[in-house]
């Protein structure tokens, strides 16, 4: 110690003087002095200002200047939590004529076990190829406009526009495409309910065709084999995405897919940002669509959240799934309670993704100036959360008193309902 001392004299006294501190501070409050005197080296609450947390190494200036809390963690944050933090930003786009489109999942982000997501953008008139998957798929339209088609279980047809704000959802099986509109095509974000979804393992309409015996396929269609020469065309792995002509009006394809004279289907998308809000407060807004109001997302249930500046996605935790975060604007930071002493923070800007598994304890700040927007999305039928404030109002204050040690004054201080977004 003598040595370490001499050689590191700064580092040695601020260790000490930090010990101390923490001993005042936690024995005027809960814990014994030996606990907090041993944890208190792990808390570098004075950040930049503690010799001990310079970092005179190589370092990634961009990434670290996006990420302050974990460079400089908040001195709640205790042992190493799993990484709830990915981005579309950081992953390989595969860009084809049309488009292109990159993926977060479980290969990549070993926390995401629940969900998948893809960001995807297509010029006007590029199509990603008729097709289907395994997975259902819930998908937030972010820019720009789509004509959308697909087939329902029943066989009704369904072809539709899409534009920024809207929603879609389709089930398992459901085959479908999306075709760019103009005036510039669109980007969209694709969420899917089986963490190890992969776009590139879809069912696609030319692949298939090309893999099944031309013999067959004429006789399927009762065509002669000649009238498939145009198959020989298709690239050997399906087209997946590709360039063609903007489609005409809509109205003419609607009449070009009715069954008997019937109308086409509506029941695949919905118009989220038309909806007023359930959760409003001075600080954000709250759009909850689950299956209760958009019957057609039977697993995957979703809330649009807009935090302003200053405001804080209060304390609160899910019952029934874990949450797959996507920031569509704005910064924010966000801890995770991941029970037994353990406690993360990480940093979330546009394009980011993040996770919280089932039941834990988590709140989301805005860190910017700006509004922070993002998407909760949960594989469920029915959007639940549970609000620590409207939990700790409706008990025994006695009872809340007894384990925090809070004055009767400061329990009547807090918000006594789930307001989703605080200051109310
Ligand atoms: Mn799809
Ligand atoms: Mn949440």
């Amino acid at each position: 110690m003598l040595r370490l001392s001499l050689l590191a004299p700064g580092l040695f006294s601020r260790r000490r003087f930090l010990g101390t501190s923490g001993v005042a501070v936690a024995g005027a409050a809960l814990a014994a002095p030996h606990e907090a005197a041993a944890q208190a080296p792990q808390s570098a609450k004075a950040g930049e200002q503690n010799p001990s947390a310079s970092d005179p190494g190589p370092e990634n200036r961009a990434l670290k200047e996006l990420n302050p809390n974990s460079f400089t963690p908040p001195s709640t944050d205790h042992k190493l939590g799993k990484t709830f933090w990915s981005s579309f930003s950081a992953m390989h786009r595969r860009i084809q004529d049309g488009g292109w489109s990159r993926q977060v999942n479980v290969d990549d982000f070993p926390i995401s076990k629940q969900i998948a997501g893809v960001n995807m953008r297509l010029t006007a008139g590029g199509i990603r190829e008729l097709h289907w998957h395994v997975a259902d798929e819930w998908s937030l339209m972010l820019y720009g406009n789509a004509r959308l088609t697909a087939l329902d279980f029943d066989g009704t047809p369904y072809v539709n526009d899409v534009t920024a704000g809207d929603l879609w959802y389709f089930p398992t099986g459901v085959p479908h495409s999306i075709q760019g509109l103009g005036p510039d095509g669109c980007e969209f974000l694709l969420v899917f309910d089986q963490g190890d979804f992969s776009e590139d393992d879809t069912t696609l309409l030319s692949d298939w065709m090309i893999h099944t015996p031309p013999d067959v396929l004429a006789k399927n269609w009762g065509v002669a084999p000649s009238a498939l020469e145009p198959l020989k065309n298709v690239p050997p792995d399906g087209r997946y995405i590709f360039q063609a002509p903007v489609p005409g009006p809509l109205q003419q394809d609607k009449q070009a897919v009715t069954r008997d004279g019937g109308m086409p289907t509506e029941a695949f998308q919905f118009h989220m940002m038309q909806m007023k809000p359930q959760k409003s407060t001075r600080s954000g807004q709250i759009r909850i669509v689950d299956s209760a109001v958009f019957p057609a997302a039977a697993n995957i249930a979703a809330a649009h959240v807009t935090v302003k500046p200053g405001g804080l996605r209060e304390l609160h935790w899910h019952p029934n799934a874990d949450e797959w975060q996507y920031y569509i604007a704005g910064k924010g930071r966000m801890t995770v309670f991941f029970n037994a002493a353990t406690a993360r923070t990480q940093d979330f800007n546009a394009g980011d993704v993040g996770y919280v598994p089932q039941t834990l304890g988590h709140y989301v700040e805005n860190t910017g100036d700006t509004d922070l927007v993002f998407l909760e999305m949960f594989k469920t039928a029915r959007y639940h959360d549970l609000s620590l404030n409207d939990w700790l109002t409706h008990l025994p204050p006695e009872l809340v008193a007894q384990h925090l040690g809070i004055s009767a004054q400061t329990l009547d201080a807090i918000p006594r309902a789930n307001l989703g977004v605080l200051p109310a």
